[in-house]
């Protein structure tokens, strides 16, 4: 049985970005994430093989009033820029009409995004820690309570392993928790149906991303923005992962999880690539590489019920279950337990902030 004050479950950001407040107050931890790397939603296609430049395949954009992001890509001295908008966006209305350019609106809010792809984020988080005190591929398949101590088990390999804590983070969406961490033998029903309420935040998307030499859109003066009623992709965006290289479009898939299952990988490419041919003219259809990223079929994202039901935002009610999580000494800090900006990036920081103001100080 290994030892410590605190088990962090998860690797994503909350729980990498929880360890590293653990490791600033110097309060004992460890980490145990599911999968062979870290990031969890935030994941990226190299823009070449072996690459750790990123298209981003899971978040791309924080906004600029998020300042726990800023603040963190400062501390890490990770670089942003500013999403690429200049020049006019297409809408595609029906199948047998031209779509039409709208002038960018200059109002519009603008977006941030990590240069490199967000990845980068994940890869500083990580490189910052203790690398003995943070495991992957350590997915967590018994928590239980024994006296006044945490007992957690995971499967490495087809090897089991103990631990012990005196207080739990956990880093996982809500219906994960009740998935993986058998929740019923130590919280209240009343919880337990509040988790598994709580849909995780964009797990029923898809994304599609065309990777190209050169961003064509941008020199008939695209922003690369198109808005379909036709589909199969509904959004579509630049995705080029910094200001002047890895130029790409990303699109979200609208077409619902069980219909996207009945295609295979290679006709759903191929009703995209098509699309953004039709869309943006002939140059689209020579994508360097192309990618499919199907979240709801990431069993370490979503549930079933999360590929099934049509999205929604957070709504947990934190204040409600306060009292029994502050007895159990457990912590919820992915981003979908945030106060404010939940499901967000920024929520994923937000969340883990809360929690630890109200850790007792480290002796
Ligand atoms: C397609 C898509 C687009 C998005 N776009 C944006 C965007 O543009 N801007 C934005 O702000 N946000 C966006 N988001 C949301 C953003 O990705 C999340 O807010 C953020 O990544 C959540 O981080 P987290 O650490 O809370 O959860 P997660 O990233 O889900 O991390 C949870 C971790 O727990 C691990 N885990 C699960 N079960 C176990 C177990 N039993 N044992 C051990 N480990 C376990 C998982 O493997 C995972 O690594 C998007 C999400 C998706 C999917």
């Amino acid at each position: 049985m290994i030892e410590t004050d605190t088990i962090v479950i998860g690797g994503g950001l909350s729980g990498l970005f929880a360890a590293l407040r653990l490791q600033d107050l110097k309060i004992p931890y460890l980490l145990l994430e599911a999968k062979p790397e870290f990031g969890g939603r935030i994941t990226g296609y190299p823009v070449a093989p072996g690459s750790d430049v990123c298209i981003d395949l899971g978040p791309t954009w924080f906004w600029p009033h998020q300042t726990l992001m800023k603040q963190l890509l400062a501390r890490l001295q990770v670089e942003w820029f500013e999403q690429y908008s200049t020049g006019d966006t297409l809408v595609q209305r029906r199948p047998d009409e031209a779509s039409f350019r709208i002038q960018n609106d200059a109002g519009t809010m603008t977006s941030c995004r990590v240069t490199g792809g967000v990845k980068q984020l994940v890869s500083a988080l990580a490189g910052q820690l203790e690398q003995t005190k943070i495991k992957t591929e350590h997915p967590v398949t018994v928590v239980r309570k024994s006296g006044k101590k945490w007992q957690v088990t995971t499967v490495c390999r087809g090897l089991e392993q103990n631990f012990s804590a005196n207080r739990m983070i956990l880093a996982v969406p809500p219906r994960l928790i009740v998935k993986y961490l058998t929740p019923e033998a130590y919280m209240s029903e009343g919880l337990v149906k509040a988790l598994q309420a709580e849909q995780t935040w964009m797990a029923g998307q898809a994304k599609f991303i065309a990777v190209y030499k050169e961003p064509f859109w941008r020199k008939k003066g695209l922003a690369g923005q198109a808005f379909s009623h036709v589909g199969p992709l509904v959004e579509i965006h630049d995705a080029s992962c910094s200001a002047g290289s890895g130029f790409a479009l990303f699109g979200f898939i609208g077409v619902s999880s069980a219909s996207r299952a009945q295609l295979s990988r290679q006709q759903l490419t191929a009703q995209c690539l098509e699309q953004l041919g039709t869309i943006f003219g002939l140059d689209a259809l020579n994508a360097a590489a192309t990618h499919v990223e199907d979240w709801a079929q990431d069993i370490w994202v979503a549930t079933e019920l999360d590929a099934l039901e049509p999205p929604r935002h957070c709504s947990f009610d934190m204040e409600q279950h306060e009292k029994e999580l502050e007895e159990l000494k457990v912590h919820l800090v992915a981003s979908e337990f945030a106060q404010f900006e939940a499901g967000y990036l920024e929520g994923a920081l937000m969340a883990v902030e809360t929690a630890i103001q109200t850790l007792p100080p480290w002796p």
